[in-house]
């Protein structure tokens, strides 16, 4: 009969790794997390070197300065003094955006023709911000490492290696990995209020997420490939509609929509 080790597996894991179990603090959620805090913003410094050398800066004024606004005030609502922030538009077809640990934000260029407003581009980098935020990369990085690994390898390696197997485990510092669905649900609701405390009227996360929905351009397939849409989705989003606008109203700032981007 075969039996399934991979529950006590991992909660002896999770003793053995005591440290690298912790509660996230916007959520209240406990997580899995092997490396530390540190060394997952050292690689995410590593990883968007890389990307600025593999695909150019983007030269759109428009672009650049709407990140620049978007940037500073997400930035101001995440309260992460610890990140050395960056918010850069890299010139790619593909729709899609990151945010690398330690607060590295990439737009590419091929997500503008999706963001009507400057509010719908906050919608993406709150989102994207949340997940860094949560270290979803650096959690499932550490899942996937246990599956991969076993606990006996990781026993005879020093922290480093551990680390850098985990990673290499997710592949790609874990930024195309598709999120898990408890992750989109946990960053979609974080990224909702952020947004509302940097001034960005919340409705736009209807109507940005609304275009990821039904009949997508193949342009768009990539992102949803690794954010998943639907109707789910925005039900969600509605559900947590109020309290979002509640945040809207208490924000010192109002930002509306922002400016329309072309
Ligand atoms: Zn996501």
């Amino acid at each position: 009969m075969p039996v399934n080790t991979s529950v006590p597996l991992l909660s002896l894991a999770c003793c053995l790794f005591f440290a690298g179990c912790q509660t996230m603090p916007m959520t209240g959620r406990s997580q899995l997390i092997l490396s530390s805090e540190s060394e997952e913003i050292a690689l995410g410094a590593q990883a968007y070197s890389e990307y600025k050398a593999k695909y150019p800066v983007s030269k759109n004024a428009e672009r650049n300065a709407a990140l620049a606004r978007v940037g500073q005030a997400i930035k101001a609502a995440a309260q992460k003094n610890d990140y050395q922030w960056e918010f850069t538009v890299l010139e790619s077809p593909e729709a899609n955006a990151f945010c690398l640990p330690g607060g590295k934000v990439a737009v590419y260029s091929g997500l503008f023709p999706y963001t009507a407003n400057e509010a719908e581009l906050a919608v993406v980098v709150g989102h994207e911000v949340a997940h860094a935020l949560a270290r979803h990369g650096g959690e499932r990085a550490s899942w996937a490492m246990l599956q991969s690994v076993g606990l006996s390898a990781l026993k005879t390696r020093s922290e480093s290696e551990v680390l850098a197997i985990a990673y290499g485990a997710a592949t790609d510092v874990g930024v195309l990995l598709p999120f898990s669905r408890r992750d989109e649900h946990e960053a979609d609701l974080m990224g909702l209020t952020l947004m509302a405390r940097a001034g960005y009227d919340p409705a736009a996360a209807l109507s940005f997420w609304k275009k990821f929905g039904g009949t997508a351009p193949s342009a768009i397939e990539k992102f949803l490939s690794t954010h998943p849409g639907g109707d789910a989705r925005i039900a969600d989003l509605q559900k947590a509609m109020p309290a979002a606008q509640a945040e809207y109203q208490r924000a010192a700032t109002k930002r509306g929509l922002g400016a329309t981007l072309r």
